[in-house]
C-alpha cells in the first residue's frame, strides 16, 4: 500500500474525477480498486442474494399466469419453472453466500436473469397474441431488476440487457400473432428502458464509488485526527528539552503510583536530583551548553532506572525526580548512587573549541536526596517529596556530588496472634 500522504492524495484526486459531471470510467488505481472491491464485495453479496431470492419467487408467480392458460403448457411451464430453471437459479443464489470473487459474482447473476428472462420467452412463444404481448413485460422486469434493483456492476448489466434485446428481438421476428407495429412497441419499450435503466445504473456506481471514497477520506481524517491529539498529548506530557515527562505527567503519575502502593501495601521511593553549582557552569560555558548539560543527565537518567515502572520527569530547572514503585530504601538508594556516578562520569558534553579551556574546577554532578514511605491511608503524599527535598538540602548542605535518604514510615509490622491458652 502507498505511505498515507499518497494515499489520501490519490483518493482526494479520485473524489474530484467523480465529483464532477464529465462521464468517468467506473474504475479506480489498482490498489484503491482491490481495496474497493474487498470492502464491498461482502454486504453486495449478501444483498445480490436476498434480491436473488426475491427475483426467482417473481418469475415462479408466473405459474398463476400459466396456470389460466391451455394445461399442456401449464405442466410444460410447472416442469421448465419449478424443476429445472429455479434449481439452478436457486443454486447460483445460494453461491453468493460463500462471497464469491467479482467475475464469478456479476456473471453467474446475469447469466441466471438471463436464464429466466429468456425462459419466459420460451414460454410465451407461439401461445396467444396476449401472451407473446405480455411476455414484453417479463422482458421489462428483468432488464428493470438488473440494472435498478440488483444493480449489477455496468458492464454485466449492459452484457445481461443486450442479452434480453437480442432474445425479444428473436422472440418478435419468430412471432406470428402480433401485428407488426405492436412488436416494434414491444421491441422499442424494451431498448427505451435499457437506455435509461444503464444510465440510471452508470449514476448508482459512480454515486457508490464516491461514497466509498468519502468514507475512506473521512476513516483517514480520523486516524490523521487521533494520531495528532496522541502527539499533542505526549507533547503536553514531556519536556522538550530532555525528552523526560514533566511537571504536569509527574504529578498524575505520581497520584496513580500512590495508590496502588496504598492499595498493595507496597514501598514508593522517591529521588529529587539536582544538578550541583549549575549556575556557574552556566555562567562559564553559557547557557546552550548548560542545555547540552540537561539532555545528557536527562538520558543518564534514563539509563539509570532498570525496572520498567519507574518514573522520571524534570522537576523544573535543573531538578529532576525519579519515582520508583514497589523499591525499598536500599535498593532506591542504590539507584541514586548509580546516576550519581554516571552523571560523575559522563555528565559532561564535549566542549566547543571555541568555549575555551576545560576547566577542572566546574564539573557537572548531581546531589539527590531519596525518600521512602510505606502510605498508609492517613499519609499526604507531599509528604514524601518534602521528605526527599529535605534529603537533597542535606546533601548540599554535606558537600554535593552525595546520597541522602531518609525512611519516612516503615511498613506496619504484622500483629502477632495471641496463643490461646
Ligand atoms: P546548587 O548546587 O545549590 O544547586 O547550585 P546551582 O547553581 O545549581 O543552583 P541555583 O538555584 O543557584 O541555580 C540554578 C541555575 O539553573 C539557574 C538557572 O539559570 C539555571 N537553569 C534553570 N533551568 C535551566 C535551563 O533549562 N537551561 C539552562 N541552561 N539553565 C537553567
Ligand atoms: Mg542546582
Ligand atoms: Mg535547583
Amino acid at each position: 500500500m502507498p505511505s498515507s500522504s499518497v494515499q489520501s492524495d490519490i483518493i482526494n484526486q479520485q473524489i474530484g474525477r467523480f465529483s464532477g459531471l464529465r462521464f468517468q470510467w467506473l474504475s479506480f488505481p489498482e490498489d484503491l480498486e482491490e481495496r474497493f472491491e474487498k470492502e464491498t464485495a461482502e454486504p453486495r453479496s449478501k444483498r445480490l442474494w436476498m434480491e436473488g431470492l426475491i427475483a426467482i419467487a417473481l418469475f415462479d408467480l408466473f405459474l398463476i399466469a400459466d396456470f389460466y392458460g391451455s394445461r399442456g403448457h401449464f405442466w410444460n411451464a410447472f416442469v421448465v419453472r419449478l424443476l429445472i430453471v429455479t434449481p439452478v437459479c436457486l443454486l447460483v443464489n445460494a453461491s453468493m453466500l460463500r462471497r464469491p470473487e467479482k467475475f464469478y459474482r456479476e456473471t453467474s447473476i446475469a447469466l441466471g436473469a438471463c436464464l429466466a428472462g429468456l425462459t419466459q420467452l420460451y414460454l410465451e412463444s407461439d401461445r396467444s397474441r396476449v401472451a407473446s404481448a405480455y411476455v414484453q413485460m417479463a422482458v421489462l422486469a428483468v432488464i428493470l431488476f438488473t440494472n435498478i434493483v440488483m444493480r449489477l456492476r455496468l458492464p454485466y448489466a449492459t452484457a445481461t440487457s443486450l442479452v434480453m434485446l437480442v432474445g425479444d428481438g428473436v422472440f418478435l421476428w419468430k412471432d406470428r400473432l402480433l401485428a407488426p407495429g405492436d412488436k416494434i412497441f414491444g421491441i422499442g419499450l424494451a431498448i427505451g428502458a435499457t437506455a435509461v435503466t444503464l444510465v440510471a445504473n452508470y449514476s448508482f456506481c459512480r454515486e457508490e464509488r464516491l461514497n466509498f471514497l468519502l468514507q475512506l477520506r473521512g476513516e483517514m481524517l480520523v486516524a490523521d485526527l487521533n494520531r495528532l491529539n496522541a502527539q499533542l498529548l505526549r507533547h503536553s506530557e514531556s519536556d522538550a528539552l530532555t525528552g523526560l515527562a514533566n511537571r504536569r505527567s509527574f504529578d498524575n503519575q505520581y497520584a496513580e503510583l500512590w495508590r496502588t502502593a496504598l492499595k498493595r501495601g507496597t514501598a514508593l521511593s522517591v529521588i529529587v536530583a539536582d544538578v550541583d553549582y549549575f549556575k556557574q557552569l552556566n555562567d562559564r560555558y553559557g547557557h546552550l551548553y548548560g542545555d547540552e548539560v540537561l539532555k545528557r543527565i536527562g538520558s543518564l537518567l534514563q539509563q539509570a532506572l532498570r525496572v520498567k515502572d519507574d518514573f522520571a520527569a524534570r522537576y523544573g530547572g535543573e531538578e529532576f525526580v525519579i519515582l520508583l514503585p514497589g523499591t525499598n530504601a536500599g535498593a532506591a538508594v542504590q539507584v541514586a548512587e548509580r546516576l550519581r556516578k554516571m552523571v560523575e562520569l559522563a555528565g559532561f558534553p564535549a566542549l566547543d573549541p571555541s568555549q575555551g579551556p576545560y576547566d577542572q574546577s566546574i564539573r557537572a554532578t548531581v546531589s539527590c536526596g531519596v525518600a521512602t514511605m510505606y502510605p498508609a491511608d492517613h499519609d499526604q503524599p507531599e509528604r514524601l517529596i518534602e521528605c526527599a527535598d529535605r534529603e537533597l538540602y542535606r546533601a548540599k548542605a554535606e558537600g554535593r556530588n552525595r546520597v541522602c535518604s531518609a525512611v519516612l514510615q516503615q511498613p506496619i509490622p504484622e500483629l502477632k496472634q495471641p496463643t490461646e491458652a
